[in-house]
């Protein structure tokens, strides 16, 4: 088993990886948690694969455990899930010193994550992500949120977890799409922070090959985002940097109205343009566009946008980190070294609409 330490100040909390892991999950919660009763929650999906597994391990380790299942799907991260949580919280007489357990993906983990921050003015939570995106990204760092009807996010809490549990094997059961979509996260962590898993993952044959080094992966992913995280707990600097390809994949998200790109997918393509514009502003000194395309091939991600240059612009200009009429683009001097470059909206909208400019074909 790999254990990494995430040491916000005062926050301390430790993610185990390992392939198997959540057998014995009770045990190692056993190890922070000195009482009786955790309040699991998860999605039907992931109840139906692992949860017999996961209810075995808190009963060998003397726990009870009372279940709370919810759709799977980015709906289930609404204020009317939020509602019925903390009914059903109420009426299973969960007590401040009681634990939530968040065992599923993102929508699972940022869910179950706002609820303990807000349950009771906050209680302890652990995270035992079962998606690749929630391995590598989402359980750690302790950002929590719903989305309203007004967009996706909108109200949410930095609250730290006690203990995250990624089990690399639960990772086989996720469909093609699902594991691409996290390898899209991976191949940021690569692209901005480390040369050797960008490497690494251009070795690998894909979805199969990167299997084999799942746990390793996970590891290095987990670190990158521990170094970040904890120098800037509440994302007003350094942290903003695990954005590359996100503004612009927002963008791409929201003209497909959520529906024809994952989110994976569409920070992929983001990726793709933000790496033309570090080219196009000579904030690196070659092309990196081939090798992250190559990259992304390899992991069935798309790379190609099917938008106008033009038509990013208006979804960009409601980002809700644009800050002083410029947005915070996060750049690659080279592949594993990344720099933060603010554009003015003025200066990016020259750059999007210059129709004889080439470079985003
Ligand atoms: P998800 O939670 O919707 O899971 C995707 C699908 O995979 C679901 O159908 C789920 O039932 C299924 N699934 C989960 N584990 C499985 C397994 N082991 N085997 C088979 N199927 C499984 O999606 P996601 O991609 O994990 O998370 C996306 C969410 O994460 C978004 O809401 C996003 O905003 C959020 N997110 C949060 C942070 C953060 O820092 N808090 C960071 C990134 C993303």
């Amino acid at each position: 088993m790999k254990t990494i330490r995430v040491a916000p100040p005062g926050k301390e909390y430790d993610i185990h990886i390992n392939e198997g892991l959540l057998k014995n999950a009770g045990s190692l919660i056993r190890t922070i948690y000195p009482y009786q009763t955790v309040f699991i929650v998860s999605d039907h999906k992931v109840w139906e694969l692992y949860g017999e597994v996961l209810t075995g391990s808190f009963y060998s380790a003397g726990f009870m455990a009372h279940t709370i299942l919810f759709p799977e799907g980015e709906q289930t991260k609404s204020i009317d899930s939020l509602n019925r949580l903390y009914d059903e919280l109420v009426e299973k007489n969960m007590k401040r010193s009681d634990l939530l357990i968040a065992f599923g993906g993102g929508v699972i983990g940022d869910l179950t994550g706002f609820c303990a921050a807000t349950y009771m003015r906050g209680v302890a939570y652990v995270q035992i992500p079962t998606t690749l995106l929630a391995q590598v990204d989402a359980s750690v760092g302790g950002k929590t949120a719903i989305n309203l009807q007004g967009g996706k996010n909108l109200v949410g809490a930095f609250w730290q977890p006690k203990m995250v549990i990624a089990d690399t094997l639960l990772l086989k059961t996720l469909s093609d799409r699902d594991f691409a979509g996290g390898m899209a996260e991976v191949i940021k962590y690569a692209a901005i922070e480390s040369q050797s898993l960008f490497d690494k993952l251009q070795s690998l044959e894909g979805r199969g090959g990167a299997e084999t080094v799942m746990e390793e992966i996970v590891y290095e992913c987990c670190d990158i985002k521990r170094r970040i995280v904890e120098k800037d707990e509440f994302d007003k600097n350094e942290r903003m940097v695990l954005n590359f390809g996100h503004t612009f994949g927002h963008a791409v998200e929201i003209l497909g109205n959520y529906q024809k790109f994952t989110h994976g997918e569409a920070v992929a393509i983001g990726m793709v343009i933000a790496a033309k514009l570090s080219k196009q502003l000579s904030i690196s000194a070659t092309d990196l566009t081939p090798r992250i395309v190559s990259l992304l091939r390899r992991y069935a991600l798309p790379f190609d946008c099917p938008y106008r240059p033009e038509e990013l612009l208006a979804p960009m200009l409601h980002d809700k980190k644009n800050f002083n009429d410029k947005i915070q683009f996060i750049m690659l001097t080279d592949i594993g070294q990344n720099t933060i470059r603010p554009i003015a909206i003025s200066e990016l909208e020259e750059l999007l609409e210059r129709r004889d400019d080439q470079w985003m074909n």
